[in-house]
């Protein structure tokens, strides 16, 4: 589906195939930042991926509608996503309220993913704040009978939390994915949002991208890779297997 930053229609959930996970982004540019490289190898892998961008993301200082629209079509391409969307609630303004909850759950009914991922709920942006909360309301809401929400009642299994947070934090996170082989797409994708990342942004090292390519170095590194990202999760992982642990 084409992205638009104006509000995305709810699949028909009888001709939409599942999702195997939804990532829940606040502004166009969160997801990739904090899990594009995730998400491209879970594509390669034969997954289908959606994210739910939950507002415009605009104003901002360099940015335009028609800008970031253009930037996440540009990004999307990239990820080569089996959905985008955006819920159309207002950028600076997110808040948990009952109709945005019902908004995003209505989402989550119509394209069934068996795991969400959210922002990590620890932030100094109130927009993530709130979107970590709508997604966890949203999980729960998402399931419930006797209402007028379009799709099936649907519980993901799974909610995790991705880092795409503005604070400067020592985090530890639950787990590192292994994302060497997707490292340069994922610069490519988070690129693509040039009026967020580098127009008009300091030009002395460490520069905006530089932080984001010293993080993806550092979370390699602890896993004797190259590049990763880190997940948290509040529940315990649940494993059928260890052959896939590094
Ligand atoms: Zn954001």
């Amino acid at each position: 589906m084409i992205n638009t930053l104006t509000p995305t229609e709810f699949p028909n959930p009888d001709e939409f195939e599942p999702l195997d996970f939804l990532v829940v982004a606040p502004h166009p540019d969160d997801a990739e930042i904090g899990m594009g490289g995730t998400i491209m190898r879970m594509i390669d892998q034969g997954m289908r991926v959606g994210v739910l961008d939950l507002t415009s993301g605009e104003p901002t200082p360099q940015g335009s509608m028609e800008t970031r629209i253009r930037e996440t079509a540009a990004a999307t391409a990239v990820m080569k996503l089996t959905w985008r969307g955006n819920a159309g609630l207002v950028n600076r303004a997110l808040e948990n309220t009952i109709e945005a909850r019902v908004r995003i759950a209505s989402y989550i009914r119509c394209l069934r993913p068996r795991w969400l991922f959210a922002p990590y709920h620890h932030d100094a942006h109130p927009d993530h704040l709130a979107a970590t909360l709508l997604t966890e309301a949203a999980r729960f809401q998402a399931k419930l009978s006797k209402t007028d929400m379009p799709g099936p009642r649907h519980h993901p299994e799974r909610l995790y939390y991705y880092f795409c947070i503005h604070l400067r934090l020592a985090v530890q996170p639950a787990w590192i994915v292994d994302i060497s082989d997707q490292w340069e797409r994922k610069m490519a994708a988070v690129r693509a949002f040039e009026s967020q990342m580098i127009t008009g942004r300091p030009t002395t090292p460490p520069t905006l991208i530089d932080r984001i390519r010293h993080e993806g170095e550092h979370w390699g590194r602890l896993i004797n890779r190259t590049h990763g990202e880190p997940f948290d999760t509040k529940e315990p992982l649940a494993m059928s297997s260890l052959r896939d642990l590094l």
